[in-house]
């Protein structure tokens, strides 16, 4: 692997800051969901890079996502997929830095998706342009996707293109932030609404009437106990429920006949939301004998969980890649949030490893932030995963 010293020589930290600084004063907020932005800034930059049918993929209005191929056809197909959106700003007056202003300021580019997940588009993109200037050429083929709609579920995005009829490849990268690690394993999701149903009375008398948030209660203490069948997952550990919003009640004085309770549950690979869904129902079931709740469950959402084989070659080639830009091979991890991988795994069957520069403790935070040390090194890591999995000439 003596191209690691080309790359090394060719690399230029100027690049990755700057296309990552670019892209985070794009703003993308979804919800509402506007990648268009975003999408007519990549466009212009993957033609400069020299890719291959450049195009943008509309799967509604002003939600769109980016595709090129690079490198040369007819060996190897390796897809890098990340998204354009970003989680909303929220609060922006709380904020130490503009949330799109791109200041880059204490070794660290802050703003709104600069971790989750610009600075990795960034540096995969710089990735490119280290490879080129190194005077080294693809002997496979990378097809990039920058696909909107990761932070609501990727049916406008991913699973979008996925349906458009995606080509064969023989491995993937999806670029979250996993701190350079090898995520081979991520939990599913599952949210489920709960309504208990009580009868309304005079709250001067409330025995009169059947008291929903009373009842709520209950729940929420037999929920705490509830155990998921599937014994814990080495990589991703068990599973978790946990209650993330409530309603109920009508007015001060009346006994409230009704209550709504949100649960997020959080799967390890293996085990089926049906199976979960089962035990939720067994549990109001076995509360209604012994505390009269009457509760009804509808299933919101439910996105699978997603794992491959730590042996497969896009696995190996990430671990060869940071052994030579990071001295140390990236351990085999897991990921307990949910990411557009799980289409590529489980729809696509194409080995898939989620692997990214940054933490995904600064995600979804205010005054979010990377560390530029992590987009150059991501960069870089990019490059000779590519070189690596894909052959040079
Ligand atoms: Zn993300």
């Amino acid at each position: 692997m003596e191209w690691i010293d080309d790359l090394r020589r060719a690399f230029d930290r100027d690049v990755v800051v700057e296309l990552a600084r670019d892209l985070v004063r794009i703003p993308s907020e979804n919800p509402p969901g506007d990648e268009s932005e975003v999408a007519a800034y990549l466009v212009p930059v993957l033609e400069r890079l020299g890719l291959r049918d450049v195009a943008v993929v509309t799967a509604a209005e002003n939600r769109a996502s980016v595709t090129g191929r690079s490198g040369t056809p007819g060996g190897r197909v390796l897809i890098w997929n990340g998204h354009t959106d970003v989680v909303p700003v929220g609060d922006a007056g709380a904020w130490r830095h503009e949330p799109f202003g791109g200041t880059v300021a204490e070794d660290r580019l802050w703003g709104r998706g600069a971790v989750d997940m610009k600075g990795a588009i960034a540096s995969v993109l710089a990735g490119l342009v280290t490879i080129r200037r190194a005077g080294l050429e693809l002997a496979g083929e990378l097809a990039l996707q920058f696909v909107a709609d990761e932070e609501t579920g990727g049916t406008l995005g991913t699973a979008h293109l996925l349906r458009d009829g995606l080509e064969r490849a023989d491995g993937a990268i999806v670029g979250e932030p996993t701190r350079l690690e090898a995520v081979v394993a991520a939990k599913g999701l599952l949210w489920l609404e709960l309504r208990l149903r009580g009868v309304s009375a005079h709250a001067s008398q409330p025995a009169q009437g059947t008291n929903a948030i009373e009842h709520l209660a209950v729940v929420l203490q037999a929920l705490r106990g509830l155990e998921l069948g599937a014994a814990g997952h080495p990589l991703v550990g068990r599973p978790t429920v946990t209650p993330t919003l409530v309603s109920g009640g009508t007015k001060a004085n009346i006994v409230p006949d009704r209550c709504t309770l949100t649960i997020d549950c959080r799967l390890p690979p293996g085990q089926s939301p049906e199976e979960a869904v089962g035990a939720v129902r067994a549990l109001l079931a076995g509360l209604a004998r012994t505390h009269g709740v009457d509760a009804s469950v509808t299933e919101l959402a439910s996105w699978e969980a997603s794992e491959v084989d730590p042996g497969e070659s896009i696995v190996e080639a990430v671990q060869d890649a940071t052994a030579q830009v990071l001295g140390r091979r990236a351990p085999v991890a897991g990921m307990t949030g949910s990411t557009d991988a799980r289409y590529l795994v489980n729809d696509a069957r194409i080995p898939t490893v989620i692997f990214g520069p940054g933490s995904l403790e600064q995600a979804h935070t205010t005054d979010e932030w990377i560390a530029v040390e992590q987009l150059e090194l991501g960069c870089l890591a990019y490059a000779a995963t590519l070189c690596r999995f894909l052959g040079v000439r």
